[in-house]
């Protein structure tokens, strides 16, 4: 379909151009969240409320950029050889806090450790931290988050499967879910699924959504693997 790759170049465009100018904006940035939190130490400054104010605006540019920094890499690839079942250690423990505190059960079945895929570390991480971040803001009061891994028939592919019991997706949501900055979320940025839509594609992989409201959320994701 001409239009769909129309507006897939569009988007790979949008996404490039977003993903540089964040990487410019991420010097200043420091600096100014830097001097605002020094300013906020003396809580008897007339200022006090506004440099509040600044500070919180600066987290929220800081979140969005944190989104789109893996994009502004530079072009050439450093693909290196991944282990999957480390990148799973890794994410789980960095939420581990943040998983205990929501009351959401983690569930890692994965019978495959030695599993290697081709690609960049970070971004394979960003995958997975976007993705869970998705989860655990969809489950409300507690709930389960399933990690499940094995291979495709013909051993060439590995499966991710990541389940969640949380809100689910609604059709209208899925049409537009890799949209840059479509979100339905007041605190969103609407672009981490977009993030990992890109970085997806960079390595070969696909996505796959199925959702059902109410019940849960159901992502499959398949990468090439590299045969040992
Ligand atoms: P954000 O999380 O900042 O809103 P994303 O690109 O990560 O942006 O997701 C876009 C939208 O897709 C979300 O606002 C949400 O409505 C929906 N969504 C994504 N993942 C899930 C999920 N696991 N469960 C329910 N809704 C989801
Ligand atoms: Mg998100």
């Amino acid at each position: 379909n001409e239009n769909l790759i129309l507006q897939s170049e569009k988007l790979k465009v949008v996404g490039e151009i977003a993903a540089g100018v964040a990487h410019e904006i991420r010097n200043p940035m420091t600096v100014i969240s830097g001097f605002v939190q020094m300013m906020n130490e003396d809580s008897n400054s007339p200022y006090y409320e506004h440099t509040k104010l600044i500070q919180k605006e600066t987290e929220r540019i800081e979140l969005i950029l944190s989104e789109f920094l893996v994009l502004s890499r530079p072009q050439v690839n450093q693909f290196v050889n991944i282990h999957l079942a480390k990148i799973f250690d890794d994410i789980i423990q960095f939420f581990q806090f943040e998983f205990q505190q929501k009351s959401i059960d983690i569930i890692l079945q994965n019978n495959y450790p030695d599993v290697i895929i081709l690609g960049n570390a970070n971004e394979i991480k960003q995958i997975f931290i976007n993705l869970f971040k998705n989860a655990m803001e969809a489950i409300k009061d507690g709930g389960t988050i399933t990690l499940e891994v094995f291979p495709s028939k013909d051993n060439n592919e590995i499966f991710i499967r990541l389940k969640d019991t949380g809100c689910g997706i609604p059709s209208y949501v899925l049409e537009r879910i890799f949209e840059p900055f479509y979100t339905t979320k007041t605190k969103g940025t609407g672009l981490g699924m977009m993030v990992i839509n890109k970085i997806i594609q960079d390595h070969h992989g696909t996505i796959k959504i199925k959702s059902q409201e109410e019940v849960g959320t159901e992502i499959l994701l398949s990468f090439p693997v590299v045969q040992s």
